[in-house]
Formats: C-alpha cells, sequence, structure tokens
C-alpha cells in the first residue's frame, strides 16, 4: 500500500532567522507523485528535507504518514528514499554494490540482497554495469543508479530533489519519461523537487508551485497551465503573453477591440461584473494567425523559431512588449512582413491590473 502524507500547519523559520516557508497545508494522496515548483529559494527543498525528517517543521506544524504522526521521527525512521542532485553515490563501490548497501543496512541476507539488487539494476537498464566502479559511469548512468539504490530498500515514500538538473537536455527527457513510467509501475508516493516548468508538467500528478515560502497554486498540471490563479504562476509556468485590458459593462475592451465575456472564462467570473483596468495573460496558442478581415490585431513578425510541428513567431506592435504566437510549421512567414491575429478568447487569464506584478 502506498502512503498517504499529511503536512499540517507546517511553517519553517531557521536559527538565523531566515522565514523559509509560512504556515502551509499540504496532503500528498498514496501514490501519487506531486511536484514542488518555483524559482530558486522559495522553499521548495525545505519541504521534502521536512517530509524526510531533515528538518522540522516551526512548533505547531505536524506530519503523518497514514495518520501516524512523524513529526518528530528521525530519517531513519521514517523509510524515505532519497535522490539528490549530486548523486551521493559512494565511489569506492561497485554499482551492485551502492545498490545493495541500504538493504545490507536493513539485515537483509546475502541471497536475498543478490535477487532484489539484479532485479533493481535491470528495472534501471544498468544490468550490465553491475561490476563498474562510480567513477566509471556517465552521469545518466549514475543517477539510475541512485535511482536503484533509492528504491531498492521499498521506500513508504519516494523523495527526489532535481535529479535531472545535473544532465544535458537530451538525457533528461529520456530519463524523465522513465521515472514517470517507473513512478506508476510501483504505484510509489513521490515528491519530485524541480525549477523546471516543462518538467513538473511531464512528471506530476499534481503540481505545488511555490512563491518566496508559500504555496501559489495547487492542481493538475493541465489546471496550472490552462487556469493560472493568479499572475505568478501564469507568468512562471509556460511562457505567457502579457496584454492591458478593460473590463466595462461585462465585456472586455482592448485598445479598439470589444469582446463578450465567454464560457471558458467561468473561473474567472468574479472578475466580469467588475470595472477597471485588467491584466491579460495567455499562451502562445491565445493568438491564431488568420486573414486580415478576421483579424482583431495587425502585428509584425521580428523573430521566427521553426520547431518542427510548429513554427513560434515573435511579434512586435499589438503590446507594448513582443508576443509569442505558434503557427503551422508549414506557414508562410517572413521576418519583417505583417501578420493578423485573432483572439482565441477562452484562452485568457484575467487578473485585476494591480495584481499583476506581484513578485511575477
Ligand atoms: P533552490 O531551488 O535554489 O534549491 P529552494 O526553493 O529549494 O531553492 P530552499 O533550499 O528550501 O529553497 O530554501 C528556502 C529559503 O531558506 C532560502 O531563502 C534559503 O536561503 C533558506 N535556507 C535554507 N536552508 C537554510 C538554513 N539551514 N539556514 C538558514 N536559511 C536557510
Amino acid at each position: 500500500m502506498s502512503t498517504q502524507i499529511k503536512l499540517r500547519h507546517c511553517a519553517k523559520t531557521f536559527a538565523d532567522g531566515t522565514r523559509a516557508l509560512a504556515p502551509f497545508d499540504l496532503t500528498i494522496e498514496g501514490g501519487e507523485t506531486i511536484v514542488l515548483l518555483g524559482p530558486s529559494g522559495c522553499g521548495k527543498t525545505t519541504i521534502l528535507r521536512m517530509i524526510a525528517g531533515l528538518e522540522f517543521p516551526d512548533a505547531g506544524g505536524m506530519i503523518t504518514f497514514d495518520g501516524d504522526d512523524v513529526t518528530r521521527q528521525s530519517i531513519e525512521k521514517r523509510r524515505v528514499g532519497m535522490v539528490f542532485q549530486s548523486y551521493a553515490l559512494f565511489p569506492n563501490m561497485t554499482v551492485a554494490e551502492n545498490v545493495a548497501y541500504g538493504l545490507k543496512v536493513n539485515g537483509v541476507s546475502a541471497a536475498e540482497r543478490q535477487t532484489r539488487v539484479a532485479a533493481m539494476l535491470e528495472m534501471m537498464h544498468i544490468d550490465m554495469l553491475a561490476d563498474r566502479r562510480i567513477d566509471q559511469l556517465s552521469g545518466g548512468q549514475r543517477q539510475r543508479v541512485a535511482l536503484a539504490r533509492a528504491i531498492a530498500v521499498q521506500p513508504r515514500v519516494l523523495l527526489l530533489d532535481e535529479p535531472l538538473t545535473a544532465l544535458d537536455a537530451k538525457l533528461r527527457v529520456r530519463l524523465r519519461t522513465e521515472i514517470n513510467a517507473l513512478l506508476r509501475k510501483l504505484g510509489i508516493t513521490a515528491v519530485y523537487v524541480t525549477h523546471d516548468q516543462e518538467e513538473a508538467l511531464a512528471l506530476g500528478d499534481r503540481i505545488v508551485v511555490m512563491q518566496k515560502g508559500e504555496i501559489a497554486q495547487i492542481g493538475t498540471p493541465r489546471e496550472i497551465y490552462r487556469s493560472p490563479k493568479n499572475p505568478f504562476v501564469a507568468d512562471f509556468v509556460g511562457a505567457a503573453n502579457r496584454l492591458a485590458g478593460d473590463m466595462r459593462d461585462g465585456r472586455l475592451h482592448i485598445g479598439s477591440q470589444v469582446f463578450e465575456a465567454v464560457d471558458g472564462w467561468n473561473q474567472y467570473n468574479d472578475m466580469i461584473d467588475k470595472t477597471g483596468p485588467v491584466e491579460l495573460f495567455f499562451r502562445a496558442d491565445g493568438l491564431s494567425v488568420c486573414e486580415r478581415e478576421d483579424a482583431h490585431f495587425t502585428g509584425r513578425i521580428e523573430a521566427v523559431a521553426y520547431l518542427g510541428d510548429k513554427q513560434r513567431l515573435t511579434v512586435s506592435g499589438i503590446g507594448p512588449q513582443a508576443m509569442m504566437i505558434d503557427t503551422h510549421a508549414d506557414d508562410l512567414t517572413a521576418v519583417g512582413s505583417d501578420v493578423h491575429c485573432r483572439f482565441n478568447i477562452e484562452r485568457l487569464a484575467i487578473f485585476p491590473a494591480h495584481d499583476a506584478d506581484s513578485g511575477a
């Protein structure tokens, strides 16, 4: 059975007075992969270390595993597996010895150790490296060993702190896919720390977006991407375009264009009845290239990035800042030419203008 983790009223102020985390509540369901996402210093690692038992919450905070209070329990008692950015492997041992280490400490018999290590190495596709020393491995291979070692002891919870950051981009994507499949196969509760939004969207059942020691939003990747709750989340997760507008009489005014409120705005309904300046956030698919007569806006193409399955245009002249607009890979586009585009109005996130700069 996989373990449910609850953090209640957990906060953290370090001995030197640094307030790393404001009080927060978080429930991680058994078998769920939660990704903690946010910029450097927002408190992600501190939450992970609290779950591990390497850091304790301030007085009043409580952590439970399946209802059992583990708040003051040591890391050894909690049975958590950890994987870090730096591999933290024993360099003078072989791959197999590294993976067997935790089992040996736990008193698992030699015969059983051999079977379990072999199974782990096979699962991580490193069985052919069993007798190599750690310093004879590539970065990706080392991270596979670190994962195998963490999983071998059958932890209740797997904690991963930026495990792929040190690897090159292609390898990161490949290992991320494998980790995703592995976590699903094992059904283990996992908490994964990253500042890479693409990794977070790809891996998380739910994502916790953090900002300056507080939880800015918790949601599925789709909710976080499509329905950000505030400007910080809209800006941090996925490339965001910004435009200024005005709400009046239940309509959105952008320059001379007027848009009726639409169903897709349901979650921003409280904005629709308000009057005043608003800040609009939308992705590169929030505007579509179209014919002149259908256009809401006309801009000028400043740059074209060919991405294989699509092109991403950088367009000036629509708002004060350049916009990113995706278009078909086969569309004819030329730097310096005009481009007409339509708003996909249901793709907007709308916030009162005064919110828009809060920490974004
Ligand atoms: P990064 O992505 O850079 O690892 P993070 O989001 O994981 O950042 P934390 O490591 O959790 O952030 O740190 C949160 C805040 O707490 C930071 O301001 C950090 O400087 C501070 N901090 C962390 N550990 C300590 C400590 N032992 N003593 C004092 N302050 C600390």
